[in-house]
Order: C-alpha cells, then sequence, then structure tokens
C-alpha cells in the first residue's frame, strides 16, 4: 500500500469513486449508459450545451479531454489502488451501465474518478486547453471534499423515524441535539466527517444504556429515554455504521 501513497483520492477509496461518479452524473452529465449505442438524445444534448454540430461533439470524449490522464503511472494506481475496483457498471443505475471489454480506465482529474474512454462530460475541454490554474485547483478540490460525505442508511433512516414518532407522542429521552441529528438522518442527508465522529462518540458513551430496563421491546418501560435517544442517532444501525466509518475515516488520516 506503501507505493500508492501518490495516487489520488479516486484510486483509493471505492466509495469516492462512486460518488464522485454520482456528482460527474448529476452536474456535469456524464455518459452516455452505452457508448456503442447511437444515443441520439444524449448528442444532441451535447450538441447545444457546447454548440457545436454532431461530428464535433461525437468526437468530444474522455480520451481526447484535457482532464484525461493516460499515464502508466496512472494506470498502475487504477489497476493497484481499491478505488480502481469500482466499475461503471457497479453505479446504483437502471438499465445498469455497460463495460467494454479490452478498453483500459483513464482517471479524470476534474470529478477525481476512474472513467471510460469513450464517455463524456459537459466539462469536456481540448487536450491542449489552457486553464486558469486557480480556478481549476479549485473545482477539483470541491469535489473531493464533497465526496467526502457519508450517506445514512435506511436501516438508520427507520430508527430515527420510528424515535420522532415517540418523542410525537410524548416521550422521555434524547435533546434538541439527537431531534436535530434525526431529522437529518430521516432525510438521508450527506453527513460530513465530524457529524460521523460525533455519532461514533454518541454511541460510544451510551452503549452502557442498552443494559437498562425498557431498552428492548417488550421490557416494561419500553421504550425507555436512553432507547429513544439512541434511535434518535440511528439505533444499532447508526451505531455499527458510525463505527465503520470512523475507521475508514482514521484508517484515511493515518495514510496520508
Ligand atoms: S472532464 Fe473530461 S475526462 Fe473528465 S469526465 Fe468530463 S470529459 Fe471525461
Amino acid at each position: 500500500m506503501e507505493e500508492l501513497k501518490s495516487c489520488p483520492v479516486g484510486t483509493l477509496y471505492s466509495e469516492v469513486n462512486l460518488q464522485n461518479h454520482i456528482f460527474a452524473l448529476e452536474l456535469g452529465e456524464y455518459g452516455p449508459a452505452d457508448p456503442r449505442q447511437p444515443n441520439t438524445e444524449f448528442w444532441q444534448n451535447k450538441m447545444k450545451i457546447w454548440d457545436v454540430n454532431e461530428g464535433t461533439a461525437i468526437m468530444r470524449v474522455c480520451t481526447s479531454c484535457h482532464f484525461a490522464d493516460k499515464t502508466a503511472e496512472m494506470q498502475d494506481c487504477i489497476i493497484e489502488g481499491p478505488g480502481g475496483e469500482f466499475k461503471e457498471s457497479d453505479l446504483p443505475l437502471n438499465p445498469v451501465w455497460a463495460e467494454i471489454d479490452g478498453l483500459p480506465y483513464y482517471y479524470c482529474t476534474r470529478w477525481n474518478m476512474t472513467i471510460n474512454p469513450l464517455r463524456t462530460c459537459n466539462g469536456w475541454q481540448p487536450e491542449d486547453w489552457e486553464p486558469d490554474e486557480d480556478e481549476d485547483e479549485e473545482h477539483s478540490k470541491n469535489y473531493v471534499e464533497k465526496a467526502l460525505t457519508y450517506k445514512p442508511t435506511t436501516g438508520m433512516a427507520s430508527a430515527a423515524r420510528r424515535a420522532l414518532k415517540w418523542k410525537d407522542e410524548g416521550r422521555r429521552g434524547g435533546t434538541r441535539v439527537g431531534l436535530a441529528r434525526a431529522n437529518q438522518l430521516v432525510r438521508r442527508e450527506n453527513l460530513s466527517e465530524s457529524t460521523v465522529l460525533r455519532m461514533y462518540s454518541f454511541f460510544s458513551r451510551h452503549a452502557v444504556d442498552k443494559q437498562a430496563t425498557g431498552f428492548s421491546s417488550g421490557e416494561e418501560g419500553f421504550p425507555s429515554p436512553g432507547r429513544v435517544a439512541w434511535d434518535l442517532w440511528g439505533g444499532d444501525a447508526g451505531e455499527s455504521w458510525s463505527k465503520a466509518k470512523r475507521d475508514q475515516i482514521m484508517r484515511r488520516r493515518e495514510s496520508k
């Protein structure tokens, strides 16, 4: 792993690679799903955005883009790094995106993700493009930082929803911070690293509350104030999730 330290973040963490694909899709209309198809609508949209004719538009793919890193060093990072295990066919999309056998994955320095050479996005620039360096660096940093957020699971959202219902019914337990957290979890908002670490700390401090009567269903006094607070933070699902994410964050910080 030592030799991978200079590799970019999208090749080191599958989760970052996947998340940056989502940003590229949503913000840069990255695609198409299967570059071997005519994709008429996709290319007509690009012709409009770039104000070019069809012949010019279809030449504007990742392999001819200023931001595509095709170097041998980058190939090593992609092949050997855990982030390179992610494939675009893994994206949670319907229909599933096509993999095209025999084509190498490159790396996009604009979105910080691996790319299929035959796809493209609205941010395409010619290889000899001279960027405004400050702006470009800021742009890339932006997406990396956005990627380092963490989406709560549906199990955590269910626990938080249950706890909010208990609060509506007048049950004791939890604080205003817990209520705010529950609302974030129900909306499945992306959480920052510091929030994840606070969640981990909360569950570590309050694990002892699980021993009290009324914590588990069927016990007298259920749900106890401790159980209400526990579920406001995402319940057991939140405990195991925040521990896994905390370990991941620590590993990343230690590897810097
Ligand atoms: S910026 Fe360039 S290399 Fe990156 S996804 Fe868009 S077209 Fe591909």
